[in-house]
This record gives C-alpha cells, sequence and structure tokens, in this order.
C-alpha cells in the first residue's frame, strides 16, 4: 500500500496534522496508525464497582485511542509560549502562538464554540502573588472541558473519516528508510486484515506517538541512529480542597500556573493542571498508576472541590540516564504501599503520621478519589516532599485555607517527558522527510503545542 504520507498516533498531533494536510491539499493520500481504539470505542473496564484497578489491557483506552491522551482530558488549550513545551524554540514564539490560535478557531467550529477562554495578563491576583513570592505565568486558556473536548474530537473525526484511511488498534512496530529515501512501516493488529503484507509505504512519514509511545520512539531513535536529548521527570503530588478555597483563582482565570522558588533549597515548585469543581483520578501508564484530575463544563458534572498538581522537576546529569525510570520508581513504590493512589490529609503529613480511613472520614474535605489512605513521607524524596509543603504554605497567603490539615494530598503525580529527540526548525530528523511532533518528539508536552507541531509540519509538507 503506497501512501503520500505516514502519520503514527491519533492523538491531537497526529489529526491536527492530518486535519491540515487534507485542508491544504485534499488529494494527498494519506494514513495514521493508531494503537488504541476508535474514539466511539474507548472505554476504561474500571467500574469502581466490579473492576477497581486497572487490568492492563492490551491498548489502555485513557491514554491510547482517537485523541490521544487527551481524549478525556479536561481539554484545557493553554495559548502561550510560557508553558507546555518548547515549541517555540523551533519554530519561533510568533508562529507558536499564530498556529496556537489556529487550534483555538479549529476547536471553536467543530463544537467548542461558547466555551470561555481566560486570561491571567494584569490581573489583580498576577500582583498578590508577586507580593507572596509566587509568580504567576501569562496564558490565554481555552476550557473546553472533558464533556465538550469529546464533542469537538467526534466532529473532528467526521470531518476526516472519509478523506484519510484510519487503520485503529493498529500498533507501527517498526520505520525503516527504503533505497529512494521513502519510508516502510510494519505494523500489527487490525491493519492486517486491509493490508495483507503487514507494512505500507510513504514518501513522507510524521511520527506522533505522545507519551504512550515513548519507550517505542526510544527503540525508532535507536534504529535509524536519531540524536536525542534527555533528561527530566517531575514528580509531586495532587492537591484537594474546598472549591471556595481557590475561587479567587479559579473564577477569574480558571487555571493558574503559579510557580514558586523555595527557601529551603531554592528548588521550583509549580501548580499544574487546575481543575475548579474537578475530580481526583488514576491513571495507568505502561502499568504504573498514578493520580490526575479532570473537572467538568457540564453544571450537573461539578464537585465542590478544587485540584491541582504541585510538581517538582528533576534534572538529571550524567552518569545517570533514566529520568523516566526514577519517577516510575517511585510511583511503583507508591503502589506497592497502597495498591495504587495513596491520600494523605496535610495535617497528617506534617506530623509525621499515616491517614487512616477514619481521619479521612472525620475531616471537612470529602475526597473524590477513592484512594488508599496512607503515608506519602514513606514514598516521596525528602527534598521534593519539604519543597511542596513550603509551597502549600506559601500558597496559603493567596489563597487562604490552602495549608488547612484537611488539605488532601494524593500521591505520587509524576509527569514523564519524553526524551526530546533532536529536529530541526521544520520538526524534522536528520533524515529528510521524517518528521517527529507532539509529546512523542519532547518538544511538547501538552494539547496545544501537540496540535500546533501537527498544523506546522502539514503545512511543510503540503508545500513540499
Ligand atoms: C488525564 C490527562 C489530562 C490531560 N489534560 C490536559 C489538559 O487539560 N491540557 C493540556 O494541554 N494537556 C493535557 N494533557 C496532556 C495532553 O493530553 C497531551 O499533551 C497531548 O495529548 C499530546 O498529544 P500527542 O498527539 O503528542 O500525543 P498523545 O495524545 O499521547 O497521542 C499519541 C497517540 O499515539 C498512539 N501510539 C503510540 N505509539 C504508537 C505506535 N507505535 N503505533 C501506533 N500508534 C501509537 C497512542 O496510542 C496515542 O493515541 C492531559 C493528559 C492526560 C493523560
Amino acid at each position: 500500500m503506497k501512501y503520500d504520507v505516514l502519520l503514527i498516533g491519533a492523538g491531537p498531533g497526529g489529526i491536527f496534522a492530518a486535519y491540515e494536510l487534507i485542508k491544504k491539499k485534499s488529494s494527498l493520500k494519506v494514513a495514521v496508525f493508531e494503537a488504541g481504539h476508535a474514539l466511539k470505542k474507548r472505554s476504561c473496564p474500571i467500574d469502581g464497582e466490579k473492576i477497581k484497578s486497572c487490568i492492563h489491557c492490551k491498548s489502555c483506552s485513557i491514554m491510547q485511542g482517537f485523541g490521544g491522551a487527551g481524549a478525556f482530558s479536561d481539554g484545557k488549550y493553554n495559548i502561550t509560549n510560557d508553558f507546555g513545551g518548547t515549541l517555540f524554540e523551533h519554530i519561533g514564539r510568533k508562529k507558536a502562538l499564530e498556529l496556537m490560535n489556529y487550534v483555538d478557531s479549529i476547536n471553536l467550529s467543530h463544537g467548542g464554540e461558547g466555551t470561555k477562554l481566560y486570561s491571567t495578563a494584569g490581573t489583580a491576583f498576577k500582583k498578590k502573588c508577586m507580593q507572596n513570592r509566587l509568580h504567576l505565568l501569562d496564558a490565554s486558556v481555552r476550557h473546553l472541558g472533558t464533556d465538550i473536548n469529546y464533542v469537538v474530537l467526534e466532529k473532528l473525526y467526521a470531518e476526516l473519516k472519509d478523506k484519510v484511511d484510519f487503520y485503529f488498534d493498529t500498533k507501527v512496530e517498526k520505520i525503516e528508510i527504503s533505497d529512494d529515501g521513502s519510508y516502510r512501516v510494519y505494523f500489527s493488529g487490525d491493519a492486517e486484515k486491509t493490508i495483507s503484507e503487514g507494512y505500507a509505504d510513504g514518501k513522507f512519514c510524521v511520527i506522533s506517538v505522545g507519551r504512550s509511545g515513548s519507550k517505542w520512539m526510544e527503540s525508532v531513535c535507536e534504529d535509524l541512529k536519531l540524536k536525542t536529548l534527555s533528561n527530566r521527570v517531575d514528580l509531586g503530588v495532587r492537591v484537594e480542597l474546598p472549591a471556595e478555597i481557590f475561587s479567587d483563582i479559579t473564577d477569574e482565570l480558571y487555571e493558574g500556573k503559579i510557580v514558586y522558588r523555595t527557601q529551603l533549597y531554592e528548588d521550583k515548585v509549580r501548580t499544574f493542571c487546575m481543575n475548579p469543581h474537578g475530580i481526583v483520578v488514576s491513571e495507568n501508564t505502561n502499568g504504573i498508576v498514578t493520580v490526575n484530575g479532570h473537572s467538568f463544563e457540564d453544571e450537573n458534572k461539578k464537585t465542590d472541590n478544587t485540584n491541582f498538581a504541585l510538581l517538582v522537576a528533576k534534572h538529571f546529569t550524567a552518569p545517570f540516564e533514566d529520568s523516566n525510570g526514577y519517577g516510575e520508581s517511585i510511583a511503583r513504590l507508591s503502589n506497592m504501599l497502597g495498591g495504587g493512589v495513596i491520600v494523605q490529609r496535610l495535617g497528617d503529613l506534617e506530623r509525621g503520621r499515616r491517614t487512616n480511613q477514619k481521619r479521612i472520614d472525620e475531616s471537612f474535605v470529602r475526597p473524590t478519589l477513592k484512594a488508599t489512605p496512607g503515608d506519602l513521607s514513606l514514598v516521596l524524596p525528602k527534598r521534593i516532599l519539604d519543597s511542596i509543603i513550603e509551597m502549600l504554605h506559601a500558597l496559603d497567603k493567596v489563597a487562604p485555607g490552602t495549608a488547612n490539615e484537611d488539605t488532601l494530598i494524593y500521591g505520587v503525580e509524576v509527569k514523564f517527558y519524553n526524551m526530546e529527540v533532536v529536529l530541526d526548525e521544520n520538526l524534522e530528523t536528520e533524515h529528510r522527510n521524517l518528521f517527529c511532533i507532539g509529546d512523542g518528539s519532547g518538544v511538547t508536552h501538552s494539547l496545544s503545542h501537540a496540535s500546533a507541531s501537527g498544523v506546522y509540519v502539514a503545512d511543510l509538507i503540503a508545500e513540499r
């Protein structure tokens, strides 16, 4: 089977690349190979009753399938160069912002109209943060919400399905460079029913495999001798508290990205993925259960709590190279002690005692995730825990009540980073016409940056 463009992965990066390719040049023959299911078949079997924990499905419906890791996400599109990736380092700040705004316009025209756009610039809260050693990053945030995000994906798929060959439940196993400089991808799974040879050829190949494809991406880099950079992992916890405590921030900004430099170690701690009136969820990455959060636009699904992550970035230097392995080991430790996610009251954490079910029942904050009450000091390294506690007290000054005894701390939250593939200003590897986009490239870490990288590469391919 011969294609013009082979796209690997149908997360935001792959979807927006496909969308833009067809828009710019509808005659292009484009194939998308996706290890996970089609959108409507994506469903995590954990129901909290019969199936309480991860049963390690062949493809994880939370992380994989049409929509990628973003499908059931909170759908917060942060339009900024301040965080969410370093796309601007390759394509320039102006272009990166222009493409993020373009992605926003596509989302709006596919079901996202009417959703709110928040902005942090010039707010009174920014000043209050500065006065308390906290730094509020500038961004415009389009909040689609998990429900509208899903509608947008449905509409994008409906528009693309007859113009692009989608192969779901199909994992690309290997990429080969043919003698004429084109690419051959070998796959396993459902595509074998249509393409019995088990491979497809294409002049262009775009790899967009996200976080869940990070291990596979490493093997591609080895096979094709692609240069890589590493080496970061973000570790921390998810904080849950009554929504009123953060309402000054969330009503005005929806999400405040706040960075704090600790006095004790001069380490940076940052808030991440704030979910007003949301829920805390567990998430499975390569068999390791970590914590995350969601929120909804639908009033009926809103809870009384707000949750957000507090993360500390760990950068490693030689001889240690496996930053994700370090993060995984810490998450495994929490899984070993708690069977999954651990929850602890801040008061117990600071007193050095384990939280038990009785203390949770007696506390004023009702957890939205059924996690195991435990002791996070047995899991997280002291330096990280100290930094998190220090930041909670700093936040308490701008949002009094943050450091209350009943504030719930869930662990662990890990943000794995893909090693970064060395790419030029076109997001192209050392091999001509082989591109790497989205979180799988290590350049982006967010919906808007990943989507924008897809548009950028698609425009370039259409031109070529
Ligand atoms: C619970 C959750 C909430 C989030 N909330 C937000 C948010 O509100 N805002 C935000 O900006 N970001 C959020 N993120 C991060 C965001 O989802 C990612 O940054 C984004 O999805 C990256 O897009 P991507 O296309 O690069 O990769 P992904 O979305 O990870 O998609 C990659 C796809 O490639 C497929 N794949 C992998 N390997 C192969 C292979 N070998 N062959 C075929 N297919 C393969 C995978 O199955 C996957 O579907 C969230 C993530 C999670 C998990």
